[in-house]
């Protein structure tokens, strides 16, 4: 299945009353909407879900923001679309992401960055099933 990701607008996202202009951006972007809920993480869920980071040392300040406040939770769907994702959203870090994208215009600071973006078609699976049980069935 390579025409999925998966993303969230983060915390401060959220917070900034981003959502609807970001929701916009990815429409723009050429991505239709699979799936989507509004949802504040508990440590544990979201410590579930980077629980590839888990050696990282930004793995628990990470953990403790991403439940700091809610979330908004998507499926994306487009030809490409772990691959056109990244490159709408930009680099991890802000000050590293390319003029008009959604960090660049969004983001705060590395950890707060504004959205999450699959970095796999796999992983795109895994984490759409994390929030949507209708994609268990891929
Ligand atoms: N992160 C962080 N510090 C870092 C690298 C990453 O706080 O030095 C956070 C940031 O929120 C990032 C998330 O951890 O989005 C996952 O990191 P990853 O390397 O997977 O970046 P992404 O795939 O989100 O660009
Ligand atoms: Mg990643």
């Amino acid at each position: 299945m390579s025409n999925i990701t998966f993303t969230m607008l983060k915390p401060d996202a959220v917070a900034n009353n981003y959502t609807g202009a970001i929701i916009s951006d990815f429409i723009q972007g050429g991505f239709k909407i699979q799936a989507m809920k509004y949802i504040w993480l508990t440590a544990k869920q979201a410590g579930k879900f980077y629980d590839i980071h888990k050696e990282r040392p930004f793995y628990n300040d990470l953990v403790a923001y991403m439940s700091s406040g809610p979330i908004v939770a998507m499926v994306l769907e487009k030809d490409n679309a772990v691959e056109s994702f990244r490159t709408l959203i930009g680099a991890t870090d802000p000050t590293k992401a390319a003029e008009g994208t959604i960090r660049k215009k969004y983001a705060k600071s590395i950890e707060a960055n504004a959205v999450h973006g699959s970095d796999s078609d796999a992983n795109a699976i895994i984490e759409s099933s994390f929030f949507f049980s209708q994609f268990e069935r891929f």
